[in-house]
């Protein structure tokens, strides 16, 4: 435990709300964030092509998005199964979509990776200057080894070892508000010590999985996506009202 050091994504100002990893834009040159829910009243800036919110209003709002980054050609994004299939993606333009695929790996600039999320943890992958991946981690993923999947693809993609390999685990549920039953710790293969209900911290678990795979710089985020609900959607606070938010990373194409 503790392997993490912890980070915080910073807001940017403008039009779409974003929270940037500004420590890979600096050391890395990657393009590394989260969107929040935003200024607007109800749903704010919802991002779930997967809910009951009006489709046309959604995409209005991936566009947005995509305008807003940077050198991203494309934008790669899946209805995601909280499974462990991860997609290599070559260049592209305008929007790829996948059924069923919960993280992405590429090497080719101007491609963004993108993941919907609500409490649930988007997984950063890089190795600096060749590829990059990104994957949705809930605990069923994370107990599949969704993680120690997408490590392998992108080490295979980039012909890199694990210390290469840079992690952050991005903006989701913290332990104090993620509440598991016994499927959860067993599930994750954690030790149900007193009679529960227990709290996971599943981006330290992740994060231990990372360091015990040998990946060379772990870094966790501070934010939270429950109680801090006034900025981003959560599932669980919410009971399934709320939004979605997406984490996205790319190589930015130099223009
Ligand atoms: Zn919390």
């Amino acid at each position: 435990m503790g392997s993490a050091e912890p980070v915080a994504e910073v807001p940017l100002p403008g039009a779409v709300p974003r929270f940037e990893l500004s420590q890979w834009s600096e050391r890395y040159g990657l393009s590394a964030g989260i969107t929040g829910r935003g200024a607007e009243p109800g749903r704010g800036f919802d991002l779930g092509l997967w809910t009951d919110a009006p489709v046309g209003a959604v995409m209005g709002r991936w566009r947005e998005l995509r305008a807003s980054l940077p050198g991203a050609d494309s934008m790669v994004l899946g209805n995601q199964v909280h499974g462990t299939e991860v997609m290599t993606v070559g260049a592209g333009r305008g929007w790829t979509y996948v059924e069923g695929i919960d993280g992405w790996v590429t090497t080719s600039p101007g491609t963004f990776l993108a993941v919907t999320l609500a409490d649930c943890v988007p997984v950063y992958l890089a190795v600096p200057a060749r590829g990059i991946a990104l994957l949705h981690a809930g605990w069923r993923g994370t107990a599949a080894g969704i993680l120690e999947t997408g490590l392998e693809r992108l080490l295979q993609a980039t012909g890199s070892v694990p210390a290469d390999a840079v992690m952050h685990c991005g903006v989701g549920i913290c332990g104090p508000c993620y509440e598991v039953g016994p499927e959860v710790m067993s599930g994750c293969r954690l030790p149900q010590e007193g009679p529960g209900p227990w709290h996971l911290d599943l981006r330290d678990h992740l994060a231990d999985q990372a360091a015990g795979l040998g990946v060379g710089i772990i870094t966790t985020s501070t934010w939270c996506s429950a109680h801090d609900s006034e900025r981003f959607y959560s599932h669980r606070r919410s009971r399934g009202a709320d939004g979605r938010m997406v984490a996205y990373l790319g190589m930015p194409r130099q223009r």
